[in-house]
């Protein structure tokens, strides 16, 4: 169980990760909503299939219900589907342990071993840590430079969903197709996509495009990957409607193009993160990666350029 879910996260990771351009292969059709994308990618595991389709499902009649409540996800149990929860299975390879270490003791009680405390950034924007979180401005942050708790796993936020399907509406009416290639992952899933990525090509390359588990902004449960990950997404009519008008949504291009000194990666024109329609809009018009506009960086602790 343990491999084929892991075989099955890295298949999402190739097909959908977050990762260079070269190694994408291209959406073969634009279509016009999730479910045209899925069913155009047929070499996708049955196991794939299902557990797409149940994790739309259930998002999409929440939204529709119209009820929940931002902090709904955050004070539900913690569900991991960690080996523990499996059925008995048979014997492991040796090499199992290695790639599937046991999750860290971190827990809401002990905020990873990492206090709360109130400060100000660089240009005197307010960041706070609660709960193992960082805010800054409160927006929710997971760069190089701050973290998420492994056990924080909220899945997509309902309010990142509902303004992405309005853009996407917006969109349409413009003659746009857009549609979400990847959305969430938990600390688990992208531990295994980057595991994946630095096997292939190293631990150096694999940083400019791959954010360790724990550093990813798919973790917050606001960022969306669009239409394609490629670089030339920008220079299509999707990729430049989506920069002209994502911020009206509430989005922000999260990884802008020319930024990577400041937010640690490479150009990603199909990334965008929900923040909330004012401070998308401000920071969009300024000009400045997040970093920039707010005076944080964007460093692993053990970077050599810190
Ligand atoms: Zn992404």
């Amino acid at each position: 169980m343990l491999t084929g879910m892991a075989a099955f996260i890295f298949a999402c990771a190739i097909i959908s990760g977050c990762q260079s351009a070269e190694d994408e292969p291209s959406v073969p059709v634009m279509g016009t909503n999730i479910e045209d994308v899925t069913d155009a990618k047929t070499d996708i595991t049955t196991e794939a299939a299902k557990v797409t389709q149940t994790e739309e499902t259930s998002i999409t009649e929440t939204v529709t219900d119209g009820t929940i409540a931002e902090e709904a996800p955050e004070t539900q149990p913690e569900i991991h589907t960690q080996p523990e929860t499996e059925p008995p299975a048979p014997p492991e390879p040796e090499t199992e342990p290695e790639t599937q270490p046991a999750p860290p003791p971190v827990t809401e009680a002990n905020n990873g071993g990492l206090p709360d405390y109130v400060s100000t950034t660089s240009k005197g924007y307010k960041i706070e840590r609660i709960d193992g979180i960082t805010y800054v401005d409160g927006i929710m942050m997971a760069s190089k430079t701050y973290t998420l708790p492994a056990s924080y796993d909220p899945g997509i936020k309902p309010d990142a969903y509902n303004a992405y399907f309005e853009m996407k509406d917006a969109a349409a009416k413009d003659g746009i197709s857009l549609w979400i290639v990847s959305g969430y992952r938990s600390y688990y899933d992208q531990e295994i996509v980057y595991a994946g990525w630095v096997n292939r090509d190293g631990k150096e390359k694999a940083d400019t495009y791959s954010s360790r588990p724990g550093h990813s902004d798919h973790q917050t449960g606001y960022t969306f990957d669009l239409n394609s990950l490629e670089q030339s997404f920008a220079d299509t009519a999707e990729g430049k409607w989506l920069a002209a008008h994502c911020a009206e949504y509430g989005f922000i291009i999260r990884y802008p193009n020319g930024k990577e000194m400041y937010t640690g990666y490479i150009y990603e024109p199909w990334h965008v993160r929900y923040i909330g329609v004012e401070k998308a809009k401000k920071i969009t018009e300024s000009g400045l990666s997040l970093e920039e506009y707010y005076g944080i960086t964007s460093d692993y602790a053990d970077s050599e350029d810190n």
